[in-house]
């Protein structure tokens, strides 16, 4: 997400403004003679006064008084380069998610790669992912030279749906690579059972789900390897960085000489001097970074049981408003990251008015919030790496038949899910019940005057385009 999603722009601002007098001009004062009152009923988009005008906690969370010491002591020391306070962050991270063994990495993305190579897998291969993620996820397979297969969403909880997993798996399907979406917990107890029925590897994609559990087991600790994400806006933002956890160690030796440009390690060890012994790379996490993510793990137990109430707390509140549907989470889940919080807006319960109008409308609030991912499945860089010199040639015609492709990588309850959504980022769930209660009633204010909205949209889209952007 963008940084400026999170709050409300000066231009957005300033276009609001220049759009009532430009209103105004066009004969549309009645309207607009209401919302120069500043009165509390109209819609803040419209003129009115803001449900809030209170900034939303800052993101990353950085205290010089209890934040510096460590990160300037490694500066310090010229030690910068892999040592101690990464393996220190390991360590602990390790224990956190409750797996014998981590590795740190350089992001997100290259730890789901470096963990579907080691595991074997490549080309010709096939990895079923969710459509409902963020790009890595597939760019991850396909760095791999393996094809991702997509698996509709179930639309009430954001995640994979388990039901249509097994319709999707071919003799080429090596592994299932589910992701934690939003930070609710995919569904791995019964993941993991069609997993080892068909004899598949299990990747989590827990970037989105630190400390989240089911069953009080935590995720990334269920499937043959689980990877973090630690980039500035995830709960645990560290600028740039990753994680691979798992209980294998065999696995983790291989990771391990894979991260260090194949450096022999552990149970890798090769010949003796025969030197580097796999084609690794180079995805090594340097000591300051390792330095800002301990630092950064000290609150995050704290963060996530704040944002874990406040999310509920909302959610309650939400679900009495007709046409908002908050997320569901599986019987099984005993805790979420909430990285967003998400809901389904049916705009019939908002006399039609559009999602893209209630999205403006409620940030114009001062309750900032998207629409979320579009459609993973549908985007261009597939077709475009159907056509790479490496695809070209590692496949045989028949299966680079990118209309086929398509065809059977249709997602129908995705693409509604993604025409639906509704985000809150989790910086937002850092606060008070009071903030929520803002949420709750900016969406009241929206809902109540969504005849008022939708017709002075209606309006605005007849007078010529360039009027229409000056008021939005
Ligand atoms: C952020 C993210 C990634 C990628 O992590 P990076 O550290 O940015 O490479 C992968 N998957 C999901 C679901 C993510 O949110």
């Amino acid at each position: 997400m963008s940084k400026n999603q999170y709050s409300k722009s000066d231009s957005e601002e300033q276009n609001s403004m220049v759009g009532i007098g430009a209103a105004v001009a066009l004969g549309l004062a009645p309207i607009i003679i209401d919302s120069c009152s500043g009165n509390a009923d109209i819609p803040a988009v419209l003129g009115g006064k803001p449900v809030r005008k209170k900034e939303w906690p800052k993101w990353p969370v950085w205290n010089p008084a209890t934040d510096e010491e460590l990160v300037l002591k490694v500066l310090r020391s010229g030690v910068w380069s892999r040592a101690g306070v990464v393996a220190e962050f390991e360590k602990k991270w390790a224990e956190t998610i409750g797996t014998k063994r981590c590795l740190s990495v350089v992001n997100g993305t290259n730890a789901m790669i470096a963990s579907l190579v080691n595991l074997g897998i490549g080309g010709r291969d096939e990895v079923l992912i969710p459509p409902y993620t963020f790009v890595a996820t597939a760019l991850a397979v396909i760095q791999t030279g393996a094809i991702p297969v997509f698996v509709d969403t179930d639309p009430e909880t954001f995640q994979i749906d388990v039901e249509k997993i097994e319709s999707k798996i071919t003799p080429n399907t090596k592994a299932i690579l589910p992701v934690h979406i939003l930070g609710l917990p995919a569904d791995m107890e019964r993941i993991m059972a069609i997993a080892k029925k068909h004899n598949l590897f299990v990747v989590e994609d827990a970037c989105q789900g630190w400390l989240a559990e089911i069953n009080n087991k935590k995720v990334g600790s269920f499937g043959d390897a689980g990877c973090f994400s630690f980039q500035s806006y995830k709960n645990l933002p560290i600028g740039e960085g990753g994680a691979i956890v798992s209980d294998n160690d065999e696995f983790m030796d291989r990771c391990y000489s894979y991260h260090n440009y194949g450096n022999p390690y552990g149970t890798l060890v090769g010949d003796v001097g025969s030197g580097t012994v796999i084609p690794g790379t180079k995805l090594r996490m340097t000591e300051y970074q390792a330095a800002i993510g301990l630092v950064q793990m000290k609150r995050l137990e704290e963060d996530t049981d704040k944002r874990s109430d406040n999310a509920s707390y909302l959610k309650s509140k939400l679900s009495e408003i007709p046409g908002i549907i908050p997320y569901k989470l599986y019987n099984n889940v005993t805790r979420a990251a909430f990285h967003i919080f998400p809901f389904r807006y049916k705009k019939e319960e908002f006399d039609g008015l559009s999602r893209v109008e209630f999205l403006k409308a409620l940030t114009a609030e001062g309750i900032p919030c998207s629409g979320g991912y579009s459609p993973l499945n549908k985007m261009p860089f597939l077709a475009n790496t159907f056509k790479t010199k490496n695809f070209q040639k590692m496949y045989p015609p028949e299966r680079l038949n990118f209309q086929k492709y398509t065809e059977q990588n249709q997602c129908p309850e995705n693409d509604i899910l993604c025409e639906e959504a509704v985000w809150f980022s989790q910086n937002m769930l850092i606060g008070e019940k009071s903030d929520m209660d803002d949420i709750a009633s900016a969406i009241r204010k929206i809902q109540q005057n969504a005849g008022k909205l939708k017709n002075m949209v209606q309006t605005i889209s007849r007078i010529p385009n360039q009027v229409n952007y000056l008021v939005y």
